[in-house]
C-alpha cells in the first residue's frame, strides 16, 4: 500500500516511512491512496474472529508490501492482549436501540491505548530493522501523556520525554504518568501552562541540531497508524450487531476526528454505517461547520471533558481531503487560508455531501452532567463526560438503526464532573488504585528551551540494558 500527502506536493510513501513519519513534508498528512474493500460476504466471514484476529484481518492491506509483513500478526496480538476484557472493546446495551462500544478497557483505562499499544510496537519494531533510535516527546495535559508512555515503556529503540504543566493535571493523571518505573521513561513536570509546553516541543522539532541528535518523533493523532488501529473497532461492534446484513450507526465523541474519521474510513471499506454522529462540547466548530459550511475556529472554551477541547481538529484535513475531491493544491490553498484567517468555507454542494457523510450536535457542561445523572439513574451505568456527550449526541440522532454510541474513558478518569452529577466519587478500578501509593519520579524544570533541551540531551540512553530495566 503506497500513501499519499492531502497537499499533493510531498512524495507518495510506503507504510514504513508514514509510521516514523507522522506529518508529510508539504504540511499535509498521509492516507491510504487507495480504501480496501471488504464486501458483504468477507464480512460474514469475519463475523467470530476474536478481536485481535480480527484486527490482523482488517489492517492487514495498510501494511502489505512494508518491512512488517511478516511480524505484524504478533505484534497485534501482543498489543491486545495487555487489554483487561476478553473482548478487548466490549459492547453493552444501555437502551432497546442504544449500545456503549466500551474502549477504555486499556492499561490507561481510555481508548487512546487502543492505537498506541500497538503504534508502539509498530515504532520499536520498525526502528529496530533499520538499527536506529528515536525519542518519543509529546505534551499532555492529561491523557494522551500516559498513553504513550504505557505504550513506549522499555522498548529498546525508544527513549520517551512528556512534558505536562506542573499543579495543571489531576493526581491520578499525574501518577499513571510518573509510577512508570521504566529506564526509558522520562516524565518532565514543566513551570507554565499546557500551551507552554506545546510550544516547548515545537520548538525542539524544528531545531535542526537537536533533530540530529535526538530523533524526535511524535506519537500524536496525526500518525496515520492510530487511526489504522481505530478502524478495527469499529467493524468489530458492526459485526456483533448484525453487520453486514443489518446496518448500525455510531455517535463519537470528537476531538481531533481522529477517532470519527477512523469510522469514515471503516465506511468507505465497505462497512454499512448508516449515520455517522459527532458529539462536541462547548467547542462546537464541527457542528457549527455542518449546518453552515464554513469551519471558524475561536478560543478555547475548557470543559468537563477536556480531550474535546479543542477548536482546530487536526483530523479533520483528512475528510476535507475527499471534500475537494481530492485536489490536494487546492486543499493546500484552502489550509493556508484557514491558518491564515480561522476561517474556511466551502461551496454549497460541497456543504450539502458533508452533511450527507455526517450528523453533528454539541452539548455544554450542564447537558454533559444532566446525561451522566439520567443514564446513572436509569440503568446503574456511570458515563465518564466524553461518553456522556456520545450518548446524548446518538439520542439526539434519533437513527433508525441500532446505534453505537463509543466510550472513550473509565469514569473514575474524571471524579470531578461524576461527583457533581451524582453526587459521589467513583471508586478507582483495580490498576488505577494501586498507582495511588506507589512511588513518584519526575523532573521539575523550569519552561525555558535551552534547560529542556540540554536536559533531553543529557538523558537520552543508548540501547537500554534489560537488567538495569527489570525494576
Ligand atoms: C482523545 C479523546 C477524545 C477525542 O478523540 P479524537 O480522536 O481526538 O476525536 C475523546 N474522548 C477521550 C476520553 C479522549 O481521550
Amino acid at each position: 500500500m503506497r500513501y499519499i500527502s492531502t497537499r499533493g506536493a510531498a512524495p507518495s510513501l510506503g507504510f514504513d516511512e508514514v509510521l516514523l513519519t507522522g506529518l508529510a513534508s508539504d504540511g499535509g498528512l498521509y492516507l491510504p491512496q487507495s480504501w480496501p474493500q471488504f464486501d458483504a460476504e468477507t464480512l460474514r466471514d469475519l463475523r467470530d474472529l476474536p478481536y485481535a484476529e480480527l484486527a490482523i484481518r482488517i489492517m492487514s492491506p495498510f501494511v502489505k508490501g512494508s518491512s512488517f509483513e511478516k511480524e505484524f500478526p504478533d505484534l497485534v496480538r501482543a498489543a491486545y492482549a495487555g487489554f483487561n476484557h476478553p473482548a478487548v472493546t466490549p459492547l453493552v446495551q444501555l437502551d432497546s436501540h442504544l449500545w456503549l462500544l466500551e474502549l477504555f478497557h486499556g492499561p490507561t483505562f481510555a481508548f487512546k491505548d487502543v492505537a498506541l499499544q500497538l503504534l508502539g510496537r509498530l515504532l520499536n519494531s520498525a526502528l529496530q530493522t533499520r538499527k536506529e533510535r528515536a525519542t518519543v516527546i509529546g505534551a499532555t495535559s492529561g491523557d494522551t501523556g500516559s498513553a504513550a508512555i504505557e505504550a513506549c515503556r522499555d522498548r529498546d529503540s525508544l527513549d520517551v520525554f512528556i512534558l505536562y504543566p506542573h499543579g495543571r493535571v489531576s493526581d491520578v493523571q499525574r501518577r499513571q504518568m510518573t509510577t512508570v518505573a521504566s529506564a526509558n521513561i522520562h516524565v518532565l513536570a514543566i513551570d507554565g501552562t499546557f500551551d507552554d509546553c506545546q510550544d516547548l516541543v515545537k520548538a525542539l522539532f524544528n531545531d535542526e541540531e537537536f533533530r540530529r541528535m535526538a530523533q524526535p518523533t511524535a506519537v500524536n493523532s496525526i500518525n496515520w497508524a492510530r487511526i489504522m488501529a481505530q478502524i478495527v473497532y469499529y467493524f468489530a461492534a458492526a459485526l456483533a450487531l448484525g453487520a453486514p446484513d443489518k446496518p448500525v450507526s455510531f455517535s463519537v465523541p470528537t476531538g481531533n476526528f481522529g477517532n470519527v474519521f477512523a469510522a469514515y474510513a471503516a465506511r468507505r471499506m465497505g462497512l454499512p454505517i448508516e449515520r455517522l454522529i459527532i458529539g462536541s462540547n462547548s467547542n462546537d466548530v464541527l457542528p457549527r461547520f455542518f449546518e453552515h459550511g464554513t469551519l471558524s475556529a475561536t478560543e478555547v472554551v475548557p470543559t468537563l471533558s477536556p480531550s474535546m477541547d479543542i477548536q482546530v481538529s487536526s483530523n479533520f484535513e483528512r475528510f476535507l481531503f475527499d471534500l475537494w475531491e481530492q485536489n490536494g493544491t487546492a486543499l493546500a490553498d484552502a489550509m493556508t487560508e484557514f491558518k491564515r484567517g480561522q476561517r474556511l468555507s466551502v461551496a454549497a454542494n460541497a456543504a450539502a455531501l458533508a452533511r450527507n457523510q455526517f450528523l453533528a450536535f454539541g452539548f455544554n457542561d450542564q447537558q454533559t452532567v444532566e446525561q451522566i445523572r439520567k443514564w446513572y439513574k436509569n440503568t446503574g451505568i456511570l458515563l465518564d463526560p466524553h461518553s456522556a456527550i456520545a450518548v446524548a449526541a446518538a439520542t439526539k440522532a434519533q437513527t433508525k438503526t441500532p446505534c453505537i454510541a463509543l466510550a472513550t474513558a473509565h469514569p473514575a478518569k474524571f471524579p470531578a464532573a461524576i461527583k457533581q452529577a451524582i453526587d459521589f466519587t467513583p471508586s478507582l478500578p483495580h490498576g488505577l488504585a494501586e498507582i495511588m501509593t506507589k512511588p513518584e519520579r519526575f523532573t521539575r524544570l523550569a519552561g525555558q528551551l535551552d534547560i529542556v533541551r540540554a536536559h533531553i540531551l543529557k538523558h537520552l540512553s543508548q540501547p537500554v540494558d534489560k537488567k538495569r530495566m527489570a525494576v
